[in-house]
């Protein structure tokens, strides 16, 4: 069966390699309709991808992702069908990158301090959109210090490495209400990451409290039996299971653009979901002020 739905990709507006009209015509060379494109605390690619998505004859659904910090790990939430040119929710947008370009700043300064010779500039001219550690990353491997991308999280850059800098401090929670705050569909990114399921169910009827209204159920490289796990915990929870290859570009997560199934399913009940909230006034939302700096 040939994949035609993909709802997780990134683009050079964050962490992605293919700028976003790139990644639509590689979408289309594989046969892929439906393309969410989800970057990380950014919308800066939406406009070029809805524009080459027209183009091509692909529906392109207007996401995000913001990565949260929770004891034991991240839960990222992403979010779908964003009314996402309200002047507020740009502003939110804003503050977290302007975070990022400091944080990742400070991340170069500690690998300086311990004799590594990467520059901010260099990693700015990397990073053509928000600021993240892949970009860090992938200055210490042109660089010759890692050759991988991993093995800069492992030795450099991984939560508890020494150039290890948190990002703004957001709870999922925090992460569900801003997606609202736009209209938009708050979904679960791929659950059985760290901290890991158990800990996830704890915190679900909160997470389903606040709003949330989906699972990433369908997730790159998830077997069939983490699948029907999923499966099982969306129904209990009424989540829908949303799905997709969480695509960068090549060798850098294992799933390949499109290299996922996710049901046409997923796409209808979101944009139902969609069709209820959008043109409506949202709720506000107000970001949490930020922790101090040491
Ligand atoms: P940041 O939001 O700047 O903390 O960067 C986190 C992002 O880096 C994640 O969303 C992933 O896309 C990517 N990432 C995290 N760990 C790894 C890893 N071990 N190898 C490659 N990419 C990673
Ligand atoms: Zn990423
Ligand atoms: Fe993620
Ligand atoms: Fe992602």
């Amino acid at each position: 069966m040939l994949n035609y739905i993909d709802l997780h990709t990134h683009s050079t507006a964050s962490d992605g390699i293919y700028a976003p009209a790139e990644l639509l015509q590689r979408a289309k060379d594989i046969g892929l309709r439906i393309v969410a494109l989800t970057d990380h605390d950014s919308t800066g690619g939406l406009q070029e991808a809805v524009q080459e998505a027209g183009k091509l004859d692909i529906d392109l659904i207007p996401g995000i992702e913001i990565n949260t910090d929770v004891a034991g790990g991240e839960v990222h939430v992403l979010g779908y069908f964003l009314e996402y040119e309200r002047p507020a929710f740009q502003d939110v947008l804003k503050v977290l990158r302007d975070a990022r370009v400091r944080r990742g700043q400070r991340m170069v300064e500690l690998l300086n301090e311990q004799g590594i010779a990467v520059s901010w500039e260099r990693v700015r001219e990397i990073a053509r959109g928000s600021v993240g550690r892949p970009h860090v990353a992938r200055a210490l491997m042109e660089a010759g210090y890692v050759q991988s991308i991993g093995e800069a999280f492992d030795k450099y850059i991984g939560k508890g490495c020494y150039a290890y800098v948190p990002r703004y401090k957001l709870t999922p929670v925090d992460a569900v209400h801003f997606i609202a705050s736009a209209n938009g569909l708050p979904v679960i990114a791929h659950p059985l990451e760290l901290p890991g399921l158990e800990e996830l169910r704890n915190w679900l009827p909160e997470l389903c409290d606040a709003g949330m209204v989906g699972l990433e159920t369908y997730y790159g490289p998830y077997t069939d039996e983490e699948v029907q796990v999923l499966r099982a915990l969306a129904e209990t929870y009424h989540l829908i299971s949303t799905g997709g290859s969480d695509f960068h570009g090549p060798g850098i997560h294992p799933t390949p653009l499109g290299g996922r199934h996710v049901p046409f399913e997923a796409v209808e009940r979101l944009k139902a979901g969609a069709a209820k909230r959008h043109g409506k006034t949202p709720p506000s939302f107000e970001l949490p002020p930020p922790v101090e700096e040491k």
